[in-house]
Formats: structure tokens, sequence, C-alpha cells
């Protein structure tokens, strides 16, 4: 019955990638012969559900053989020699991979970065525990995540038949790490979904609350919103544009979030159903602003450039809110295809079977961060060193700053130009003396902003001191200092 679904979906493969993904299926099928998950239903439904997730974003066939095979060495006689031996070392990888991420399974309840009480230091070294092994499973193979996210999005589908008491800690567990985890790797609906998914079960008032707001607030917009898109879309040809326009209803878990920043006034809240104007090309996004700006008055300050400024985590786009017609505010978002796509899938888009074979701009910063935090944690020695520096590092806001040459740095809000510095060089930090930021001298305890162009005065002379710790915000630069003070 399932199976079907999965031909159909993978149909982006080449034959000889289909036949990988059929033979995959067979095998774990054959290996969870007769195996029953709790809901009642046949297990290999699981993995099946996993790969075509993943299938969704369209993913290589590897990586959907590695999901059909995830359990298999867990919860199966065949081990994961045997899958070796049948599907080569890359896909036995993964499923290795997904496999030790699982066996730590988190007990009671999960509070990360909260430092614990004396009795609760072995649950949270355990938590950290977890952590750490996806840091380094991610930095092996990112794929190793995408299963992994991807098992987690069905298992929270299926969440209604476990326990009770065993709903909350999940539920939660998803929404602390496996959805900020989505996001910093830039899978927004991902994100999205798996925070809607543990919503209901962490604060079911205020879900139910949101499904009645997003229900009524659609119905009244949907017809003004149709003719925004009329006349914008009958204004863009005019310039030759052919866009793709459409609405998309804001998640219920941001729009809670972000509801309780605005007071919640819902009238304030002005992307809940955001147009969103895809077109090709980065000179097409700016004509399109300038064409939205000519139909409507922009509201002051709320024009946002991220594809000059992406955010850290690699989303681009323009951002506008106007007064549409009979004066309206509404949010619109101006985008290309490919950013687009990057924007929904993030580090899936990489991996993205490449039939159009259009160029893509490396998938390096993502990786690159996950590598770095990968080998910074393989350093530190104790888990709350651990969880101070995920707080600081991981989740908290970050700041685009660029060297004079325009190269772009990606550092934690409230850095300093000693981070900076490290950031470029563990040398340039060393012998940095002073620092210009936007062509004035400043000291080096000097807070950072976005945008910033930051120059590093190095003198020969110059050595870390060790009021720098005092101020220093990245742990690169902290362990470098330490490093050279002893
Ligand atoms: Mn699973």
């Amino acid at each position: 019955m399932i199976y079907p679904a999965l031909k159909e979906k993978i149909s982006y493969l080449e034959e000889n990638e289909r036949r990988l993904v059929f033979r995959a299926y067979e095998f774990a099928r054959n290996a969870h012969h007769g195996q029953v998950r709790r809901s009642g239903e046949p297990t290999i439904n699981h993995p099946v559900k996993t790969a075509l997730y993943l299938a969704e974003v369209t993913l290589d066939a590897k990586t959907l053989a590695g999901a059909l095979l995830h359990d298999v060495p867990e919860d199966t006689p065949y081990d994961s020699a045997s899958i070796r031996r049948n599907f080569g070392g890359e896909i036995a990888n993964l499923v290795e991979g997904v496999t030790k991420l699982g066996r730590v399974r988190l007990k009671k309840s999960w509070v990360p970065f909260v430092r614990p009480r004396k009795e609760k230091l072995a649950e949270f070294e355990r938590q950290m525990e977890t952590l750490r092994k996806m840091f380094v499973a991610m930095a092996r193979d990112p794929r190793v995540i995408l299963i992994k996210l991807a098992d987690r999005i069905y298992n929270m589908r299926t969440l209604a038949v476990i326990p009770k008491e065993k709903q909350a800690r999940i539920a939660k567990e998803t929404l602390e790490i496996y959805a900020p985890m989505a996001y910093r790797l830039g899978m927004g609906e991902w994100k999205g979904k798996l925070e809607d998914l543990a919503f209901p079960y962490l604060y079911p008032d205020e879900a139910k609350a949101m499904t009645q707001i997003i229900k009524h607030e659609s119905a009244a917009r949907e017809k003004y919103l149709k003719k925004v898109q009329r006349i914008l879309a009958a204004e863009l040809i005019k310039n030759n544009i052919r866009a793709q326009i459409h609405s998309r209803i804001k998640h219920l878990y941001s729009l809670w979030r972000k509801l309780q920043k605005y007071d919640n006034d819902i009238s304030k809240i002005y992307d809940l159903i955001a147009t969103r104007v895809l077109v090709k090309t980065v000179e097409e996004c700016y004509t399109t602003l300038g064409t939205v700006h000519k139909l409507w008055k922009p509201l002051p300050g709320r024009i946002k450039d991220y594809i000059a400024l992406p955010k850290p985590n690699g989303y681009r786009s323009l951002h506008t809110t106007v007064f549409g017609p009979t004066g309206r505010i509404i949010e619109i978002q101006i985008r290309t295809h490919l950013m687009h796509d990057e924007a929904e899938n993030g580090i899936a888009a990489h991996w993205h079977y490449s039939q159009s074979k259009e160029s893509r701009p490396a998938p390096k910063e993502q990786i690159e961060w996950i590598r770095e935090l990968a080998n910074w944690q393989a350093k530190l020695k104790s888990p709350a060193e651990l969880s101070e520096g995920l707080r600081l590092d991981f989740f908290e806001n970050r700041i685009f700053v660029f060297t004079p040459n325009g190269d772009v740095k990606n550092l934690p809000a409230g850095a300093t130009p000693i981070d900076f510095a490290y950031s470029i060089h563990t040398e340039i930090g060393d012998h940095c003396w002073g620092a210009k930021v936007n062509g004035k001298m400043v000291k080096l305890e000097h807070v950072l902003e976005n945008g910033n162009v930051v120059e590093i005065i190095q003198k020969k002379s110059a050595r870390p001191r060790p009021d720098w710790l005092n101020f220093v915000k990245t742990h690169q630069a902290r362990t470098h200092i330490t490093r050279y003070l002893k």
C-alpha cells in the first residue's frame, strides 16, 4: 500500500538510483517483517514515511536508502555489517550515525542550558552527551541529521499513541533541540513543522487559540490577498517580470511567540499571512520591490534586505510591509526561486538531486559552521562548558560584519574586535593592537554591530592580555587567549 507512494515520490531519481531505493525498501520490509508499532500499523511504515519526507525535499538516493534502513540494526536481527555488505560503506555509515544518535534516549525532563542542581547533574551530563553525539554525527555527514529530523517528524505525528507522561518530554525535546537544529540548518519548513507538531502537547490551550485566530483571519483576508496578487502580477508584467505569487500562513507556534512580543495584539502582526513573490533573478527582486513601493506606500523602518545581508542561517529575501489597497497593512516577501528553495529546505537543498543542473552557491557556510562546532566541542572538558558555549553560540542572535575587502564574518551578538580578529586568523588575534570600525578607531572591547566594517591593526609586539577574557564572546577567541596566557 505504501509502496506506490514511494514509487511516485522518487520519480525524480534515475532508474538505477530508484532500484537502489527499492532494494533498501525490500531489505527493510523483510527485516521488520511481522513487527507492529504501538499505533497498530506495521513497523515498516515508519522508515518508509521517514524516507518520504526526505523525498519531498528531493534528496539523493543514498539518503533515502539510509532512511529506509535506519532502524534495521537496532530493531531487527540484521546488523550493521549486513547493511555494509549489501549496500556499501556510505549507506552503512549513514545508518550507523542514526543508530548512535538514537541510543542515548533522554530520560525524564529535558532541561538544556539551565545550570543543573547537584542531584540533576548526571542527567544533565547525559543530555549534553546526546548533543555532543549529534554534532559529531553531523560533522561526519550532515545527512545523518536530515534522516534524524525526518524520523522525528513522523514520530511527532504519531505521538498521540505514546503514554501521556512521555509525550511532554518528547515534545519538549522536539521544541528545544530538533526545531532549533532545523532552523540553524536553514530548514524553515521543517522547523515550522516540528514546532507546530510539539506545540499542542506542551501548550494545548494556546495552540487551540492560535488555530482559531488563523482560521478566522485567513477567511477574512483571503479575498483581499487575491486582489493584491492580481494587481501586483499585472503591474509586474508591464516590467516584463513573470512572477509566481502566493500567500503563506504563519506557523502556529511562531505566531504565538510573536504575539507574546506584541502584547497579544493581533492587529500588530503583519505577516500572519505574507504574500510571497518568486522571480527569476536578483535584479528582478529589486525591480519588484520598486514596483511594490510604487503601488503601495511602505511602512517606514520595515524594509529588510536579507539579500545583501542574509540572516545567520543563510536566509535570503527582501521583506517590506506596505499599506495595501484600501490602506490595510500587509507584508510582502520577494526572492528568487533558488532563494525560496534554500529558505524552505536549507542544507537539504544542497543534496537535491540536480536534474536542473542549475548552479548553486556552495553549501560551505552551513557545513563549515557544523564542522567548527564539532571541532570545538571535541576540545571541551566539561558538559557545563559545552552548555554555556551552546547557549552563546548556537541559539543566540548573530551578526554579520565585514573585513575592509568586503568578506563577511558571522559572529555572535556582542562580539568585539578581538573576536573578529580571531575569526580571521589566530595570528591576527594574537597580535591585535587596535581596531577601526567604519574607519574610526575604537577600543578593543567595543561591541560590534550588524553591518560594521572592521579593520584590525596589528603590531608585532602586541600580545593577548588577560583582561580580553572579560569581554570576548566567541569560544574561539577565548580558547586561543587562554592557551596563549598559559
Ligand atoms: Mn526511527
